[in-house]
């Protein structure tokens, strides 16, 4: 049964209610970029315990295992084929199954975040911009995200967006996610220059380059990389930096 639509006085109550409630959800941040979307690991998230872990289920020190990640990282190799140089004889498929079967799913805490994360994304969202999470994570890391109730508009993934970076559907599909009308209304903020920044100035985002983590030191320190206009060291920079864009 339809409920009677409200007349009268209740009608004005109504309107200025919704009038109320779209004011804070489209307040203007009074400058060009009118969203941030982040990556997860090594932008919001500190992959060491993650890394770690796999070093200890797989018998080898911390520091080989992170050595075999550099090298993977700067032959340009999918970060799984770390297991090629560390655990040659067995499939990553088998690996996966049975770090599953041993630890749970892939999971990430609070106390994952780099210390600056949280806080940035606070100020962000008062600032009213429209601010969103996403990378090339698996469903159960977005979950995890989901359910630590973030200062953030959306939050998603390339597995169930059906799409990785650096794929240019990825930043376009942000777009629509954001709910804007242009790429270039939107900053997406990454650690990784080749599925990060670079494909996002492609698709017409401004990238933003965060130095940290394994990636962003080897990829910035090779020979052909390109000049990356928008940088920081810290999330604590970014406010100020999207205000000078
Ligand atoms: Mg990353």
């Amino acid at each position: 049964m339809l409920e009677p639509r409200p007349s009268g006085p209740w009608l004005w109550v109504r309107l200025l209610s919704l009038q109320v409630i779209e004011s804070r959800r489209y307040k203007d941040p009074g400058m060009p970029i009118k969203a941030v979307v982040f990556d997860v690991g090594e932008t919001l998230v500190d992959e060491s315990r993650h890394w770690g872990e796999w070093a200890d289920d797989l018998g080898v020190s911390r520091l080989t295992f992170c050595a075999a990640l550099g090298a993977a990282i700067a032959r340009g190799w999918h970060h799984r084929r770390v297991f090629e140089i560390v655990c040659p004889d067995t499939p990553y498929a088998l690996l996966a199954e049975r770090r599953a079967a041993a630890r749970g799913p892939l999971s990430v805490t609070a106390a994952d975040f780099y210390p600056d994360a949280l806080s940035c994304l606070s100020r962000l969202n008062e600032m009213g911009l429209v601010v969103g999470i996403a990378g090339n994570q698996p469903r159960p890391i977005e979950i995890a995200l989901k359910r630590m109730e973030l200062p953030v508009n959306f939050i998603c993934s390339s597995e169930s967006m059906g799409v990785e970076k650096p794929d240019p559907g990825f930043f376009l599909h942000l777009v629509d996610r954001c709910k804007l009308t242009s790429p270039a209304q939107i900053a997406y903020v990454g650690d990784r220059l080749d599925k990060d920044v670079i494909p996002a100035c492609a698709a017409g985002l401004v990238g933003i380059h965060i130095r940290r983590g394994p990636w962003a030191f080897i990829q910035s320190s090779a020979p052909d990389t390109p000049e990356i206009k928008q940088a920081i060291g810290s999330l604590a920079e970014l406010p100020e930096l999207l205000r000078t864009l």
